[in-house]
């Protein structure tokens, strides 16, 4: 094997003050990244460090301007690429580090529907499974047979579907490293998989502003108490989107970092925009909310900072 396919332990690399990559194309580097290829590299890398962070696409997250001292492990690599599609049953299997669009279009072309509802979401597998991304017409949780995950002792396990607690926007895995999914889909007509693709991507690009620089939605849509007769009744999710529009803060700007004219719960950045300036935007938007709601917004992008103990996300 070359230096740069050797999955084994010993061949980890430790790369030094590199920029982490995320959606935002803003924030801090990390102190030390590693790009592991197996099992046994994210072993070693529970060594060096057994809190390290997991970078998946980096599209849910903001990194601290002043970055990260903990280990960032990214699992985007050949070693964790690996895909099996059965035409068949539609048993699919992934592992953590495909790119969710990826394996969207070639499940599409192998006639595989269930997966194309994720159409335009970017994500890894394992980023995907662990926020259990979703939208409109389906989520992640929907699709799953089976996880594959590491604890942070080094053990490899594995999870059936009903062992898994997933729930509106999260998996409750976020102490595990997803290493692999298996997901059932549905054999069927390809052009009526194409169509229902198209349909799920044109909703998508109609509604938020997928060319600009973002993490997707930034608040999860609160479950409300209260009914607010024009958003929704009490017990119902009502769309944090329309609750930050409702309140104005649509065009709210901190430097470069502004709330969506398109959809007001993105936060779109430009290059000048500091991570701070996200954050204090998110605090703004969450003050206003609740000025004119009583309603506490919690957020769905992770943040990771060393101003926090841990990885904050809510
Ligand atoms: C333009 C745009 C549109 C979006 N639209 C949607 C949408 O419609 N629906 C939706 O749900 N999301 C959407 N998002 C958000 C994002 O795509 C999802 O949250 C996605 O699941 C993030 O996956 P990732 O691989 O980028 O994870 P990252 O952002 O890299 O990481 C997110 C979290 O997951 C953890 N993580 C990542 N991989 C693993 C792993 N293998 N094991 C354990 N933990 C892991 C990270 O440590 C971090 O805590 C959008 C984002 C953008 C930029």
């Amino acid at each position: 094997l070359s230096q740069s396919t050797d999955q084994s332990a010993s061949a980890l690399k430790i790369e030094r003050d590199i920029p982490v990559s995320t959606w935002f194309h803003i924030g801090g580097s990390a102190t030390q990244l590693a790009r592991a290829q197996s099992i046994e590299q994210l072993i070693a890398c529970l060594e060096i460090d057994q809190d390290f962070y997991i970078l998946g696409e980096g599209a849910n997250l903001l990194v601290d301007d002043d970055g990260v001292d903990s280990l960032v492990v990214s699992l985007q690599n050949d070693g964790f690429r690996d895909v099996s599609i059965d035409e068949t049953t539609g048993v699919v299997r992934a592992s953590a580090g495909v790119a969710l669009p990826n394996l969207i279009s070639r499940c599409v072309r192998a006639g595989l529907g269930g997966l194309e509802v994720l159409a335009g979401i970017p994500a890894t597998v394992g980023g995907a499974v662990i926020m259990n991304a979703g939208g409109a017409f389906g989520s992640v949780a929907d699709l799953i047979v089976e996880v594959t995950a590491l604890d942070r002792a080094g053990r490899l396990h594995t999870f059936d579907r009903s062992q898994i607690d997933f729930d509106y926007r999260q998996s409750r895995l976020n102490h595990l490293i997803v290493t692999e999914a298996v997901l059932q889909l549905h054999p069927m007509d390809k052009e009526l998989v194409k169509r229902s693709l198209n349909k799920c991507m044109s909703y998508k690009s109609d509604s938020q502003p997928l060319s600009d620089k973002s993490a997707g939605c930034v608040f999860k849509n609160p479950m409300l108490s209260e009914s607010i007769p024009e958003v929704a009744q009490a017990g119902q999710r009502a769309g944090a989107g329309k609750l930050i529009d409702l309140t104005g803060c649509k065009g709210m700007a901190v430097h470069g970092a502004q709330v969506s004219q398109v959809h007001a719960n993105f936060i779109t950045t430009t290059k000048d925009a500091k991570a701070s300036h996200v954050i204090e935007l998110i605090s703004q938007v969450e003050n206003q909310v609740f000025d004119r709601f009583g309603v506490r917004l919690k957020r769905e992008l992770v943040i990771w900072s060393d101003k926090h103990p841990m990885e904050t996300s809510s």
